[in-house]
């Protein structure tokens, strides 16, 4: 008897080991599996979403220059920012919304690419809870405005700036994963390092000045983030000081058509 429940102990000992043996082999091949799946899957992932290339030149020697940014458009602003940008034979980038991108903006946008100014992608959809989702959503979003720019304008382009910048709370912490899906594609990412805080609370002509003014012309490179939304008529009335401003010390104005790449540091930790 004793004997007896001895081996039936040893067979229960084995059965659990060998049960536990074909469990792991199941759990690695179904590994295999996947991993071969995600190769393939990476290849055919969104695949229009392709930037083409561009020239990056760096700051010569001595060079200061602005690089006035608008996002959130277009809108009836944007119409009167390019009267200004005209008025002062200035280039500035507008990162542009694509459910903004309506039939009655289209004249507005075409002049933009027409009088030089560089278009960058800012997101189809500017909500944050939906856009940054997953990285499904996001690809899918910035594909979504990337063919509307192509087909609709007819242009590629490789420039883009997150909506809420690259270090947004609202990313989840998928800020470098985007980031990478985005650079790995060709793009290049631009945030801010002067910002007129005319979006946020109640922004004043002055407020907007001093803001961009303050720490802009210290710098070698400002890259100016304002909005063209059809919010933004301080941004307007704010412009011509701050362009004024900059003349004066020295600074040339460039889109960022052939600028390096600006990221928060802390976006690439
Ligand atoms: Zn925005």
């Amino acid at each position: 008897m004793k004997k007896l429940e001895k081996s039936q102990l040893l067979i229960a000992v084995l059965s659990v080991v060998l049960l536990s043996l074909v469990l792991q082999l199941a759990l690695n091949h179904k590994g295999e599996i996947k991993s071969v799946f995600s190769e393939n899957e990476e290849n055919n992932y969104y695949p229009a979403l392709m930037a083409p290339r561009r020239t990056v030149k760096p700051l010569a020697e001595g060079e200061r220059i602005c690089y006035l940014t608008f996002d959130d458009g277009p809108s009836e602003n944007t119409e009167k920012i390019l009267d200004i940008l005209a008025k002062y034979d200035i280039k500035a980038t507008f990162f542009v919304i694509g459910e903004a991108l309506t039939e009655d903006r289209k004249a507005t946008v075409e002049r933009a690419i027409e009088e030089g100014h560089a278009i960058g992608m800012h997101a189809n959809v500017h909500v944050y809870e939906k856009l940054y989702a997953n990285l499904d959503s996001f690809l899918n979003d910035y594909e979504t405005l990337y063919e509307k720019l192509k087909e609709d304008y007819g242009i590629e382009t490789a420039l883009f700036r997150f909506p809420g910048g690259s270090v947004c709370t609202c990313l989840n912490g998928q800020g470098k994963t985007y980031l990478h899906e985005m650079e790995k594609r060709g793009f290049s990412c631009f945030d801010w390092n002067v910002s007129g805080e005319d979006s946020v609370g109640s922004p004043t002509v002055s407020s907007i000045q001093k803001n961009v003014l303050k720490k802009g012309l210290d710098c070698r490179r400002a890259i100016v983030l304002l909005h063209d939304s059809g919010s933004a008529a301080k941004t307007v009335e704010a412009l011509p000081e701050i362009i004024e401003q900059f003349k004066e010390e020295g600074f040339e104005f460039q889109s960022l058509e052939n600028a390096e790449s600006y990221v928060f540091p802390a976006s690439r930790e």
